[in-house]
């Protein structure tokens, strides 16, 4: 039997995708580079943009091209799993029909070690799920609350990754600075999802979804036992975001030589309207006050960031002031996005998306040049 994966999205997605692996050959399946020939495909999906769904959707009609008999005996039974499953199994499979299965990421399987191609470089789930509710995200409805792996198991995965040769890996989750710090079971979804006059104030905010760290943030705790490991020599981490960028973080980027100098901290605007409306918890002031104390301590450090243009109601001066904090930071990379509305979000539900394709564009294309062009030579590989 020979499974096929094909995965959509971010890293998160990738490093899910290698445990799904693990899971089929731990069942005596073997992977195939061709679609074609699998008996099973999974589609590890993304929702983060309309187009990501685009894709998928896409790829499914390439199946069903080739396989026009829509009987699953006749062709590859085809599991769907991933952030599109927040749309629920009944829609999608009437959406889709060509689905056979809508699993949630766990149940597709995660029981057996992850399947790597690349030999000295790891991604290194830490944790999953997000309980930050920023408004335009998908990922806290479609991946659930956050939960940590053990310290004692990432760090066991980390020791055995440097016995078989890894060196560099990247340890991984939605929010890695927030790493054992998660209330467990809140309720926020259901909260969320069943009102009718739903409200920016229902929305949990940002700080409050952790408690704060007693002592060393456990995120620390767990660079120091993995730079502790032989053979691992270089650390990198993501997603990072800046309200609990805890000062003993920025210290052990300081001190520690195996952290890689590149800190991803994604402000998505510089507008303290737009950041309130995107539930994002921190200002344009304090986002600076942030990337000042990082540069302070961490001499030879470089930023990069993620940023919308177009989020409902964004005026040109809002834009302005997002320019303004791009030229005042000096970013060397940003993942801009064009905003894109994502049925299930706060965002979708609450605001219009009142600002044209074009302008969105000619934003991206304004933040495009200013940033990543000047930086195309010394652009930093994100691992
Ligand atoms: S921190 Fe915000 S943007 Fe990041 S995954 Fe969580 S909700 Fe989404």
């Amino acid at each position: 039997m020979k499974y096929f994966i094909k995965t959509f999205g971010c890293q998160a997605n990738k490093s899910d995708s290698e445990r799904i692996a693990g899971d089929y050959q731990a069942r005596g399946y073997q992977e195939t580079d061709s679609w074609k020939e699998a008996d099973e495909i999974v589609i590890n999906t993304c929702s983060v943009r309309e187009r990501a769904e685009d894709r998928v959707k896409g790829f499914l009609l390439n199946i069903q091209k080739y396989f026009p008999q829509t009987q699953s005996a006749t062709r590859p039974k085809i599991i769907l799993t991933g952030c599109m499953i927040h749309h629920g199994a009944q829609k999608l499979r009437q959406d889709l029909p060509l689905v056979d299965e809508v699993l949630p990421i766990a149940e597709v399987g995660f029981n057996s070690p992850a399947i790597r191609k690349d030999k000295k470089h790891a991604w290194v789930p830490i944790s999953s799920g997000c309980n930050s509710f920023c408004t335009f995200c998908i990922v806290p409805y479609a991946r659930g609350r956050e939960r940590s792996r053990p310290m004692v198991d990432v760090v066991a995965e980390v020791k055995q990754l440097a016995a078989e040769g890894y060196d560099e890996i990247t340890l991984l989750g939605q929010n890695v600075n927030s790493y054992g710090l998660e209330k467990a079971g809140i309720g926020y979804r259901k909260l969320l999802m069943s009102r009718e006059g739903f409200a920016l104030s229902d929305i949990p905010s940002n700080q409050s979804a952790y408690f704060p760290p007693d002592g060393i943030p456990p995120f620390v705790t767990l660079i120091r036992q993995i730079s502790a490991i032989d053979g691992i020599k270089k650390i990198h981490f993501m997603t990072s975001n800046p309200w609990d960028f805890w000062e003993e973080l920025i210290d052990e980027i300081a001190t520690n030589q195996k952290i890689d100098r590149f800190v991803h901290l994604p402000v998505q605007s510089g507008s303290d309207r737009i950041l309130s409306l995107m539930n994002r918890g921190y200002t344009h002031a304090d986002y600076l006050s942030l990337i000042n104390r990082i540069k302070a301590k961490v001499k030879d450090v470089r930023i990069g960031t993620d940023i919308i243009v177009g989020f409902p109601g964004e005026t040109e001066t809002d834009f302005e002031e997002t320019v303004a904090l791009a030229k005042e930071v000096g970013f060397a990379v940003a993942f801009s996005a064009q905003y894109s509305p994502r049925p299930g979000t706060a965002a979708y539900r609450i605001y219009e998306d009142n600002i044209p394709a074009k302008i969105k564009k000619e934003r991206w294309q304004i933040l495009e040049d200013l940033i990543n062009r000047p930086n195309l030579e010394s652009r930093p590989i994100i691992r």
